[in-house]
């Protein structure tokens, strides 16, 4: 998390309240000569035209360079957000494959080709956009900036990375190993500051060709609009509130399991976190008390202690906010079945701490069971039959992701077709994998990122035409 000034983000550690470096804002200026110093290097270093090998050599080096310095940029990313040190390194993991998977992808990026109908042969090639802007949250940043970084370079774009003021010191880090990878200058540059400010400036300004964006769904709409009014394409990853669904027929140790690291894995600051858990009427108390019981003995501790399950939350305005929540859930008639407090303890006096959290009682209208929590607040919800579930689990604006748990794979094909969501898991949780598309239905977002489709976003579809008639045009054909 970060404090702010005018001029300066101070990255504050969550898990201690001690400052952890400072970057300084862009100024309006500022922002404008990284937009032409963008424009200079897309068309003068030869980026795009390089051969698709040559820049999947530097990808890869990318990829390289970050394994390399993995403890010291998990360990980075640990201060900056609070998040536990082990998920912090399988984050850089995740961003050094998402290198090497687009390193590939552009090696092997299609041109079709439309063979001769008579008067002409077409090709269908993929062109960058020019300057693209990258904006990201807090909550994952090595993973969500490489994820979009790496794809958009492929593609032959130059990029303008614009991560969260609340975890701004990891994007730098990513501008300086891809310079010395060898990627040329001002390819890749970073700029900083609040959102309202220098996100918004950066999605106005007229040097800017597309937009993708993973934040809050309220943010994602700003940015839509004024993408709208400058016709500039946007790809938007949004919140959710994902429905996570035990059948009575379902293994339920694994499925208490899975339902209970999707919500409380990265204290749920996660886009997917499963954070409304339908249990069948038959089973549903016996399945709330193992879930309650496995949420009360989950170990919460600092991000480097070496057996904690859950640490802080990645900011002290952040941890008000989810309190407010279960304050909200507790007018709405909702009954706290384990947390909705901060743990005791000097341990936990410095850092911006809450308890794992299961709320029932609450109607699914409730707004405690539609609006995204972005916080370790489980909701338990019954249901009696698939109708009852689908109508249910579909009935809130968001469409990102959902678990089901259930041994039976007709039960698991009928519901997971029905389910509007982008992602969904079956008898398995909060799979994640670079060459799968992931992206949200409804409120959640639009378009895909990873996978090849990941690729394409970055990319304008031009058809080129090649005549091969031996006579004049009529003029009317
Ligand atoms: P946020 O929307 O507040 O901010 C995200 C980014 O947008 C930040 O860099 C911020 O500075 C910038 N921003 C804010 N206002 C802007 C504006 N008007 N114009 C341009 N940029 C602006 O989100 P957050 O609080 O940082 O992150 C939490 C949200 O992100 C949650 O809703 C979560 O679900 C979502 N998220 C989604 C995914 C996904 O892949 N779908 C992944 C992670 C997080």
């Amino acid at each position: 998390m970060s404090t702010q000034s005018a001029t300066q983000l101070i990255s504050i550690n969550p898990a201690t309240g001690q400052e952890v470096g400072r970057v300084a804002v862009t100024t309006p200026e500022a922002l404008d000569a990284v937009v032409v110093q963008a424009w200079d290097a897309y068309r003068h270093s030869g980026w795009k035209e390089r051969l698709p090998h040559q820049r999947a050599d530097v990808l890869r080096t990318i990829a390289d360079r970050l394994a390399a310095e993995k403890e010291t940029l998990a360990v980075l990313q640990m201060r900056d957000n609070g998040k536990p040190l082990s998920e912090c390194r399988g984050m850089v993991d995740y961003a050094v494959g998402a290198f090497r998977y687009y390193a590939s992808a552009c090696e092997t990026l299609e041109t079709s080709v439309t063979p001769p109908r008579g008067q002409y042969v077409s090709f269908t090639v993929l062109e960058p956009f020019g300057v693209v802007a990258a904006i990201t949250p807090w909550n994952s940043p090595i993973m969500n900036d490489a994820t979009k970084v790496a794809p958009a370079l492929a593609a032959g774009n130059a990029v303008i990375l614009k991560p969260s003021e609340d975890a701004p010191l990891l994007a730098p880090e990513l501008v300086r190993i891809a310079a010395e990878a060898g990627l040329p200058a001002g390819l890749l540059q970073v700029v900083q500051g609040r959102g309202a400010e220098v996100g918004a400036a950066l999605v106005a300004h007229n040097g800017v060709r597309m937009v993708s964006f993973t934040g809050g769904t309220a943010t994602g709409q700003a940015i839509g609009r004024v993408a709208a009014d400058r016709v500039i394409p946007v790809a938007l990853e949004l919140g959710g509130k994902s429905p996570h669904i035990v059948f009575d027929d379902a293994d339920q140790e694994l499925a208490v399991a899975a339902v209970i690291s999707g919500i409380f894995g990265s204290a749920g600051q996660s886009c997917v976190a499963g954070s409304r858990v339908f249990i069948q009427a038959s089973i549903y108390d016996a399945v709330l008390e193992r879930i309650t019981e496995q949420a009360r003995t989950i170990r919460v501790a600092a991000p480097d202690a070496p057996d904690l399950e859950m640490g802080p939350l990645a900011s002290f305005a952040h941890r008000e906010r989810v309190e407010a929540f279960v304050e909200r859930a507790r007018e709405e008639g909702g009954r706290i079945l384990c947390g909705g407090a901060r743990p005791e303890g000097a341990a936990f006096a410095e850092g911006a701490y809450y308890l794992p959290t299961v709320i029932d009682g609450l109607a699914p209208h409730a707004l405690t069971c539609q609006e995204e929590a972005f916080g370790p607040v489980l909701v338990a919800l019954p249901f009696d039959d698939e109708a009852d579930l689908i109508a249910q689990a579909n009935d809130t604006a968001f469409g990102l992701a959902c678990g089901i748990w259930t041994e039976s794979f007709k039960r698991a094909w009928r519901v997971g077709r029905a389910i509007e969501a982008g992602s969904v898991w079956i008898n398995t949780y909060k799979q994640s994998v670079t060459s799968t598309p992931f992206g949200g239905f409804k409120s959640s977002g639009i378009g895909r990122e990873k996978g090849l489709d990941g690729l394409r976003l970055y990319g304008e579809v031009k058809s080129l035409f090649f005549g091969l008639q031996e006579q004049p045009f009529p003029v009317s054909k």
